[in-house]
């Protein structure tokens, strides 16, 4: 069985702790094709990704999971995204206004990278059609007390679910690679028990060696670490790049600029041409249909 794009879930029968793994290679390549950028900024889009692919467990009404950075370093934004429907997608833009230095594009971490800055989880449910009311969306701030995103994130959820976390992240050019075990709230086990089996875990799974990762798939990476323990593993989810950008979502988008913004566009360009920054499809509107489309939105 090949692990590419998969999701498992794990939890382990005689204590109070369970698990993921995630891989994207195919999702990963995709993302990377579209826009290639230089390696310390793929590597950190890889962990974006390897992050939002565990995080997307916790998903439970239609709707997607994003994660998102900004700061002020060299690069500006981070943002990787998953969906209900387990689709993936992700992009990194670099400031334009501060140089990547050759050291910096090689090798940096999330702060030498971002400045200073914030990461912020989003949880947005789909609008379904015809639904004009206010949306349930929730955010939480991931405060950026460490040079890596995987520390980041065990901290956020420390802090805001009491939950003990740890996350390996193993990014490299073919494979975005998570593995995360988290506490879960005492149920089956004494406390005793449950901080033993933690460590021990926890010991376990910090030998996972990135040679493995790319050679063994999934269920044999569990076994490899964990085969003393009773270890239940659930149905995976296949991950997969998609986008969702739309011709009806360029419309809306365009629509909400408004009659004037969009005619200085046609005086400028003779039409509007817009590029999606995730998957780079294109979409083009010449003049006769702009000046539709704001004629049309007038009239409702
Ligand atoms: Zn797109």
């Amino acid at each position: 069985m090949s692990n590419t794009d998969h999701l498992h879930k794990f939890l382990f029968d005689n204590c109070d702790i369970r698990g993921e793994i995630v891989s994207l290679k195919q999702a990963y390549r995709q993302v990377m094709e579209n826009n290639p950028y230089p390696p310390s900024m793929q590597k950190l889009l890889g962990e974006f990704l390897a992050i939002v692919g565990l995080l997307s467990s916790t998903l439970k009404m239609d709707g997607k999971i994003i994660l998102q950075a900004h700061g002020n370093g060299p690069v500006s934004t981070v943002m990787a995204e998953c969906t209900h429907h387990n689709e993936v997608r992700g992009i990194i833009r670099q400031n334009p206004d501060i140089e990547l230095t050759d050291e910096v594009a090689l090798a940096a971490n999330l702060r030498e990278l971002l400045g200073q800055g914030v990461i912020v989880i989003t949880i947005e449910p789909k609008r379904a059609e015809n639904f004009a009311g206010k949306l349930e969306r929730y955010q939480g701030i991931v405060p950026m007390e460490a040079d890596n995103l995987a520390a980041c994130i065990e901290h956020y959820f420390e802090q805001s679910e009491q939950l003990a976390t740890r996350i390996w992240l193993t990014v490299n050019s073919q494979t975005a690679h998570g593995l995360m075990l988290q506490a879960l709230p005492q149920q089956i086990a004494s406390a005793e028990v449950n901080a033993e089996h933690w460590e021990t875990l926890v010991t376990l799974a910090a030998t996972l060696k990135p040679a493995e990762i790319l050679q063994l798939n999934h269920l044999d990476i569990l076994y490899r670490l964990f085969h003393e323990q009773e270890l239940r593993v659930y149905d995976p989810r296949e991950l997969h790049f998609a986008c969702s950008c739309s011709e009806e979502r360029c419309i809306q988008a365009l629509v909400a600029l408004g009659k004037d913004e969009l005619e200085d566009i046609l005086t400028e360009k003779g039409s509007v041409d817009m590029d999606c920054q995730f998957c780079n499809q294109h979409y083009h509107f010449s003049a006769e249909k702009v000046r539709q489309l704001y004629q049309g939105a007038m009239l409702h």
